[in-house]
């Protein structure tokens, strides 16, 4: 029996179930299966198999539409599926997104099965030249002589857009209107085991990520073919792959967003060795060891991290870093004093010492890695080491200004930079602190209420509380950053080198470490919170006009409700 429409129970349960709704759980992929209305998967079953080749059917009355059909050795699966939708005789298109086998091998048995004669190929050329290798018989509907368009019957209707080297120079996707889902062919396929017809979840991502990597020539190239299929197609309410998954909308922009950020191409890091295996594991060092080098916010964590990826291909021991200093010479960081930084000397590259140098502007550095056994450098460790050069730059950049930082932090301990009551730092020392040209996060911090505290309790007891929610908001924050009294019971707090996320989760920590806050000597006091608002300072912008952002979100935050951060973006 066919499968009914799920696509209504498929957004009532989606998140937890939903190959099993779909009814692919049990038997895997064995019937059809509705993935939108009079939209059919049709594929072929092949159990066990990291490569599942999908057909879909578009049902259309005399006009149907059969898409992708498959190769010889899935056709006839294919079409006993059809035929438990319609009788045959309704197939009057046949598209094929591109030339490959497992898209169009099945062709010549096609044309046997199907009793139309009238039956047309949709394609566009450049497959067109290779589709006729297959010598079907098939007349051809060129899209591109056809203002990309395919009218169904009715107001239904197939569109197209080329998505060129994805990965065939002429590769089509299509869409249709009525429903909205994508016919994405290799775009957005995935490796899978069958087991599932729908993506259950965002994990569905690392199924598409080796394909991908794989099988499509860049990123910038790949997030050029992604960017024109959402401005020609809107909306894209499901993803229908030829491989892998069907895409239900909850996670459609998700996988559009995360597959325009993937490096492909692994091959372009490969010299002799295509191993493709062994270079999706370099390729998969590269994006880990990349990723670390965004978000880690210190040497430590870096290397934290390096210590755990690059074992996969090095015997790694100890990670250090040297760098050239203007003022102290050459500093080495290393795990033993902490990464702060102390005079030493450049170590000798051996058979169990790797020395890179870090080369580019800005000071002269090198990383050096302790081998704990002699290891062969292949020449995509080489390339990838070249790759992470420029991300471990800013790294250490930052670092070295973190650093710095600390150091005048350390010289605004001075009494005349602190406020007597809180023992934070005060608005002198911000207006010091504004003319240091830095990225940094920005939080204007408010209690909540505070006038309640001193009427109810006294101006004694609301100082204490003051005094409380200053230390509070201190030991929320890393070392390096900044927090102030700015006013009576508002505090800004500068986050250097903090991005966006780092800035709210900072804003966060402080809200909740306020709000669990007990206040020892005020009895009665249920509790206090605070209103965060937050915002970013970029470099070259004043910053009390970053101060002023997130002011203004801090209102915002009040006039929500209190107890909560806002940021100004
Ligand atoms: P909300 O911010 O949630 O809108 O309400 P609020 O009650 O906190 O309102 P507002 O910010 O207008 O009030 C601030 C109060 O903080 C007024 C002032 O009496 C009190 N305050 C300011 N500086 C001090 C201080 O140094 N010690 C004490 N005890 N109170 C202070
Ligand atoms: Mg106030
Ligand atoms: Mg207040």
């Amino acid at each position: 029996m066919p499968r009914a429409w799920l696509s209504s129970s498929v957004r009532r349960a989606y998140g937890c179930h939903v190959a099993q709704l779909a009814g692919t759980g049990g038997d895997g992929l064995g019937t059809p299966t509705e993935i939108a209305p009079r939209v059919w998967w049709v594929g072929a079953s092949r159990p066990g198999e990291t490569f599942q080749c999908h057909a879909y059917l578009v049902e259309a009355g005399e006009h149907s539409v059969l898409i992708d059909p498959g190769s010889s050795e899935v056709i006839d699966d294919v079409l006993a599926k059809v035929r438990q939708i319609i009788p045959t005789e309704l197939i009057k298109w046949v598209v094929c997104h591109h030339s490959d086998p497992d898209i169009a091998a099945g062709l010549p048995r096609l044309r046997q099965a199907l009793p139309r004669a009238d039956v047309e190929l949709v394609t566009e050329w450049r497959a067109q030249t290779l589709l006729h290798h297959y010598h079907a018989g098939f007349p051809y509907y060129l899209v591109e002589e056809n203002a990309w368009q395919l009218p169904l019957d009715g107001d239904r209707q197939l569109r197209f857009a080329l998505t060129p080297y994805l990965h065939f120079p002429g590769a089509l996707c299509s869409w249709d209107r009525s429903t909205g889902v994508l016919f994405s062919s290799d775009l957005f396929g995935g490796f899978t085991d069958g087991s599932d017809l729908f993506a259950r979840d965002g994990s569905y991502f690392e199924a598409m990520r080796p394909f991908h990597e794989h099988y499509m020539p860049s990123r910038e190239i790949l997030a050029a073919g992604l960017s024109r299929l959402q401005r020609a197609f809107r909306p894209i309410t499901a993803i229908a792959p030829q491989h892998g998954c069907v895409i239900p909308q909850p996670l459609v922009d998700e996988m559009f967003d995360r597959l325009k950020e993937l490096e492909c191409g692994i091959f372009l890091i490969a010299r002799e060795d295509l191993d493709v295996a062994r270079l999706l594991r370099v390729s998969n060092a590269v994006r880990r060891m990349t990723d670390a080098l965004v978000m880690a916010h210190d040497l430590p964590e870096l290397a934290a991290i390096a210590q755990r990826v690059l074992p996969d291909m090095l015997p790694v021991g100890d990670i250090e870093l040297y760098v050239e200093t203007a003022d102290e010479g050459l500093l080495r960081f290393a795990a033993a004093d902490g990464y702060v930084g102390s005079p030493g000397a450049m170590p000798t590259a051996s058979a169990t010492s790797l020395v890179l140098p870090v080369g580019g502007g800005g000071p002269a550095a090198s990383v050096h890695i302790e081998l704990t056994e002699p290891a062969d450098i292949s020449h995509e460790m080489a390339e990838m080491f070249l790759r992470l050069v420029p991300a471990l730059r800013v790294a250490l950049h930052r670092h070295l200004e973190q650093r710095q930082l600390e150091h005048e932090h350390e010289e605004l301990q001075e009494s005349a930079m602190r406020d007597a009551l809180t023992g934070l730092l005060n608005r002198h020392a911000l207006e010091r602190m504004a003319r240091r040209d830095l990225r940094f996060g920005v939080l204007m911090i408010d209690i909540d209420h505070f006038k309640q505290v001193n009427d109810t309790y006294g101006h004694v007891a609301g100082d204490r509380v003051l005094q409380e929610v200053a230390r509070c908001c201190r030991d929320a924050v890393r070392a390096a950053d900044l927090v102030f009294r700015y006013g009576g019971e508002e505090m800004v707090v500068l986050l250097p080198n903090a991005d966006r996320a780092h800035t709210i989760s900072a804003a966060e920590r402080v809200r909740e470490a306020v709000s669990r806050l007990v206040v020892p000597d005020v009895a009665g006091l249920a509790g206090v919170t605070i209103s965060v608002g937050a915002s970013m300072h970029h470099r070259g912008q004043p910053v009390a006009e970053a101060i002023d952002d997130a002011d203004r979100s801090l209102y915002v935050a009040k006039a929500a409700g209190r107890n909560r951060v806002q940021g100004a973006w």
